[in-house]
């Protein structure tokens, strides 16, 4: 049997009183399950109830807290059958009537004579004040009241879960565990930063007495969370800078110089910076862990193709592994162009192979005859086994998790890794989100691009838009047509494109030669028009979002993107970046009705500027930070209180406290460290390997 003390905060909701099986089913929707769960579903806003107002003096479609005294209740018959409760009330300045709807039974608590606290919307109608739904408390005198007559917490709450019901949870879970909270910040951590101890600040964040308060107890709880982090970062990160690889490169014998005269530009000084430190780095017994970040069309992966010259010259596979099948596809060609000059053996994986041809690259893979393999998640699977895999590539890695990118890791002993983004963060974020990873950037476009000239233009001016298409196809060009997100679903989105594609062929470009490029297709017709697109012979290519990412074909000179406004800002950048990728002038042309607000401005940042770092600072503000830095996208643990943007001095400070301690207590093993390195393990798990006593 385990020795283990169960965790008082483990527990279950249920044990919290008040909460019974049913509502604690409707807990779990929310996500919460256990009594932490619970004390950490922190308030969305809260509202200061805590001044009294007349009733005389309630001004129309205000709030207010009225403390009164229940006169008679009503109950009007509805032709909708629907039922109301009408509770007359008053203070002696005014008769107001708070109207109930439903099933609540008001009737209970609210009978004459009975003295309550009100709060709720005034409405001033014909003569009369109503105030709708709202929130009461027996008024009891010295008794401390929860949902009125002070600053209340407004909780996330669903249609099950009233706010009330919730806060009355919350309430009883701190009475009867906030003590009981193990304390995981140092005491110097604390008083260094101003934070306060943790019970406390569980107290004060759903009850404070202002939003000052507030505001500290949340910078406190939300200081644990980034130390967590910050530790898991500085752990892995002291795992991989004193591991020793297995593997060493030979000397290339002049391959890296051989293949960088045999390309086809001259590379960009930030190009050269970047492969000298991944090149050093890879020579060096330590694996290399790097971020490589540049905005769209910076050119980064012909810095990942040096990369792999220098793995597969010093006689080591590498692998690169991109998010999509046409990107891995597009990349395999790339690849294959870049480095077959050279003498590299390269090959690809995808799910939608055939099974005999897939069993051979799987060999091939196996026996080490590739050097090569660019693929998407196919890669991860369990039947894919290297001789010698020795350098790890992700391309576009905020669309993976933190979990693939490991599996990938896994497929080789101590391999080099480097992921690469688009995704322009600051980068003092940067390098505190990612402190484990090294970072290169590319902040120079090559050489001639001219930025892409962005327009919008509404609906009815379609026809003129299309005309431009064909005026610059006849020039020699070629153009995308981008057909509208339909709500996440890859079927809907094929058959919009199919729509589109119709239309297009048959009455807007029935001179041109049009092609059509989905998600639902199958692998080797996507392959075939993208073939065909790159040798020209597509002239206008309807297309989904699918090529969002990476596709690179440089003599597409317009994107044309139907419905603008359904697009995220970043989306929109990275669809515009397929094109000015030559030195011809190229265009951006945004169709859309501006239906909103918010619309009009995402589409006018994107016709104002170019600078990927600038539209991420728009996007930002349109969307709020919980979103842009949803976690999905950056491949961040969840925070329950934390918000890498707007708290980005308190990372930087837990950041700091982080190095401190680890300084003091390399691995966490004095008694005040005990609770962090628990939370640390619970939540981190890999963090234990670098934890080990030694
Ligand atoms: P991204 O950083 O968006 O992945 P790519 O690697 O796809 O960018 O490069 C964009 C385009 O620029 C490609 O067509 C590539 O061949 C080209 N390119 C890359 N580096 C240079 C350079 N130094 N000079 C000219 N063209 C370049
Ligand atoms: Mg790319």
């Amino acid at each position: 049997m385990s020795t283990r003390v169960l965790d008082p905060l483990e527990q279950p909701v249920q044990y919290v009183r008040g909460v019974g099986p049913r509502v604690a089913q409707a807990f779990a929707r929310l996500g919460i399950r256990t009594v932490e769960d619970l004390l950490y579903h922190l308030p969305r806003r809260y509202e200061d109830r805590s001044r009294f107002t007349t009733l005389y003096e309630a001004a129309h479609d205000g709030f207010a807290t009225f403390r009164v005294r229940v006169v008679r209740l009503r109950e009007p018959p509805l032709r909708s059958g629907k039922k109301l409760t009408e509770v007359y009330v008053t203070d002696g300045t005014a008769v107001a009537v708070a109207k109930f709807w439903g099933r609540r039974h008001v009737d209970k608590v609210l009978s004459p004579g009975t003295e309550v606290v009100l709060w709720g919307r005034v409405r001033r109608e014909r003569g009369q004040i109503e105030i709708e739904s709202p929130e009461f408390e027996r008024a009891t005198g010295e008794d401390e009241t929860l949902h009125t007559g002070r600053v209340v917490p407004v909780h996330p709450a669903t249609e099950q879960l009233s706010p009330r019901l919730v806060r009355r949870a919350v309430h009883e879970a701190l009475e009867a565990f906030a003590r009981r909270v193990p304390e995981p910040l140092p005491g110097p951590v604390r008083s260094r930063y101003g934070l306060l101890p943790t019970p406390e600040a569980l107290w004060k964040v759903h009850f404070p007495t202002s939003e000052e308060e507030a505001e500290r107890a949340r910078r406190t709880l939300a200081f644990a969370e980034f130390l967590e982090l910050e530790l898991a970062l500085l752990l892995r990160r002291r795992g991989v800078v004193t591991a020793t690889k297995p593997h060493r490169y030979r000397e290339d014998g002049g391959l890296l110089e051989a293949f960088v005269r045999s390309l086809p530009f001259q590379l960009t000084s930030a190009q050269r910076r970047a492969i000298e430190q991944i090149r050093r780095e890879m020579y060096s017994p330590h694996p290399m862990n790097r971020l490589l970040q540049g905005d769209v069309g910076s050119g980064k992966t012909v810095v990942a193709a040096a990369a792999v010259v220098v793995c597969v010259g010093g006689g080591h596979q590498a692998a690169v592994m991109a998010p999509t099948e046409i990107l891995a596809e597009q990349h395999y060609l790339t690849f294959r162009r870049f480095l077959e000059p050279v003498g590299v053996r390269v090959v690809l994986l995808v799910g939608g192979m055939r099974k005999a041809e897939r069993e051979e690259v799987l060999a091939e893979v196996a026996r080490g005859e590739a050097d090569l393999v660019v693929g998407t998640h196919a890669l991860l699977q369990e039947d894919v086994v290297f001789d010698r895999l020795a350098l790890a590539v992700v391309d576009e890695q905020h669309k993976f998790g933190v979990a693939q990118r490991a599996a990938l890791r896994a497929k080789g002993h101590e391999p080099d890794v480097l992921v690469m983004t688009a995704t322009p963060i600051p980068r003092t974020l940067a390098l505190t989100l990612y402190g484990d990873l090294d970072v290169s950037v590319l902040d120079e476009l090559p050489p001639g691009r001219q930025p892409v000239r962005t327009y919008h233009r509404y609906p009815d001016a379609r026809p003129r838009v299309y005309e431009f298409v064909r005026k610059e196809v006849q020039a020699g060009r070629q153009a995308y047509v981008v057909c509208p997100l339909v709500e996440e679903s890859d079927r809907l989105d094929a058959s919009a494109a199919v729509e589109l594609y119709e239309r297009m062929r048959s009455e807007v470009f029935p001179d041109l030669r049009v092609g059509l490029l989905h998600g639902r297709m199958p692998v080797a017709d996507k392959e075939a028009v993208m073939e065909a697109f790159r040798r020209g012979e597509v002239q206008v290519l309807v297309a989904t979002p699918v090529i969002e990412v990476g596709v690179d074909v440089p003599n597409a000179t317009v994107m044309v993107v139907e419905d603008a406004d359904r697009f995220g800002l970043a989306q929109l950048h990275q669809l515009r970046g397929r094109v000015g990728r030559s030195g011809h002038r190229s265009y951006c042309i945004l169709i859309s009705a501006l239906p909103t607000e918010e619309a009009r401005r995402r589409i006018h940042a994107l016709v104002e500027t170019h600078d990927g770092f600038r539209i991420a600072q728009v996007d930002l503000e349109l969307r709020g930070p919980g979103e842009f830095f949803g976690t999905r996208q950056h491949g961040l643990p969840d925070f329950r209180v934390a918000d890498p943007i707007r708290d980005v001095a308190l990372l930087e400070q837990a950041r700091q406290a982080a190095e401190w301690i680890l300084q003091e207590d390399p691995h966490l093993e004095r008694a005040e460290h005990r609770v962090l390195r628990e939370r640390l393990l619970r939540r981190y798990a890999e963090s234990g390997a670098y934890l080990a006593v030694g």
